[in-house]
């Protein structure tokens, strides 16, 4: 899989980073919305971690560009809010919006790789 990772804050993209290589997944790193539509746009991806909070262009936003701009089918790749907020309080708002899934913090390997398998079933087992 080949993965896009959007996130502000280093510390939080560099943990993903680690987590993506230990499952043996590759990745791109970005820092907001507007470079993740530009690797998008460029690259093929099967998936993208999309933090919410960041400047530039929030992760909402990004989602909703890319769910009404993009051709299909790159409109509907999976996408994951990475968030802090309690999910039961959050997730039904980040579903409206164009969500696949939510991460929640704190990231470990276990809840990434299932979240992935979710979304793509053929990754399973590999
Ligand atoms: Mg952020």
């Amino acid at each position: 899989m080949r993965i896009l990772i959007v996130d502000d804050i280093f510390t939080n993209r560099y943990l993903l980073v680690e987590l993506l290589k230990t499952l043996g997944h590759d990745y791109a790193q970005v820092e907001n919305g507007r470079e993740a539509i530009e690797a998008l746009e460029k690259e093929n991806f099967d998936l993208v971690l999309m933090d919410i909070e960041m400047p530039v262009m929030n992760g909402i936003e990004t989602v909703h560009y890319i769910r009404n701009n993009f051709p299909a089918p790159a409109n509907r790749i999976p996408i994951v809010a990475l968030t802090a907020h309690n999910p039961e309080l959050f997730f039904e708002d980040f579903r409206d919006s164009g969500f696949d899934k939510l991460l929640t913090k704190p990231y470990n390997l276990e809840k990434l790789s299932t979240i992935i398998d979710d979304l793509i079933p053929e990754n399973k087992g590999s």
